[in-house]
């Protein structure tokens, strides 16, 4: 199946091609479709699937729906400053500087440029409330700083419309439950979540139930 036929825009499959992605990944074929369709989704994927593109694909997909949501809005309702429209959790600051890599390579042609921001423990915190002042559209975060950050008042995940749980099982592994239990509080109950992770253990498999709603089963 080509990327052509997955639903993407134009912009996104010339993308996909400039990366030398000829064909989708299993994965991507069939997380792609449901993503864009507004679905939940809970998926076994390993790394090296080409699961990160599998949501970032049609997160920018999203992302670009919504700013031309908001140019068509009147001026005076138009938010003062960028609102995190979608919120990526990852295990480690690693796997942060990847994903944020990705997005902003595939993201690069764009006619309309998403607001990025990584946000992860381990480095000082003020270059990270800098990036953050004004908003963000896109925040790739780990559950400890972003809790921080969140206490700083240097965001708001209040306005999250898409989640992304990116290896679910190393979230757990890594000890971050009390930390995501305390994330999904403050994001709003209607949302789209996206569950990725490379094992199911009964305590994975609770914490998909904890946040997903009738999801979608992607298993390759
Ligand atoms: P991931 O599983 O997301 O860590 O991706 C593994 C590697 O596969 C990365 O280096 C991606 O650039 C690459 N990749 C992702 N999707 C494709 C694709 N459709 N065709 C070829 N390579 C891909």
């Amino acid at each position: 199946m080509p990327f052509a036929a997955l639903g993407l825009s134009a912009e996104l499959v010339r993308a996909a091609h400039d990366h030398d992605y000829v064909q989708p990944t299993a994965i991507q074929a069939s997380a792609i479709p449901l993503v864009l369709q507004g679905d939940d989704l809970i998926a076994c994927a390993q790394t090296g699937s080409g699961k990160t593109a599998a949501f970032v694909l049609p997160l920018l997909q999203q992302h670009l729906q919504w700013r031309a949501q908001i140019r068509d809005m009147d001026v005076d309702l138009r938010p003062k400053q960028r609102v995190v429209q979608s919120l990526i959790l990852v295990p480690t600051r690693e796997l942060a500087m990847q994903v944020s890599e990705t997005l902003r390579g595939l993201a690069k042609r764009l006619p309309e440029q998403a607001k990025m921001v990584a946000v992860y423990g381990g480095v000082s915190i003020n270059p990270q409330m800098m990036n953050l002042r004004g908003g963000a559209d896109i925040v790739i975060a780990t559950p400890g700083r972003l809790i921080d950050l969140i206490e700083q008042r240097a965001l708001s995940i209040a306005g999250v419309k898409t989640l992304v749980l990116d290896e679910a099982d190393r979230l757990l592994d890594l000890g971050f439950s009390d930390e995501l239990n305390r994330i999904l509080d403050l994001l709003p109950q209607r949302r789209q979540s996206l569950f990725f992770s490379a094992t199911f253990s009964p305590a994975v498999e609770a914490l998909a139930a904890q946040l997903l709603t009738n999801p979608q089963r992607v298993e390759i």
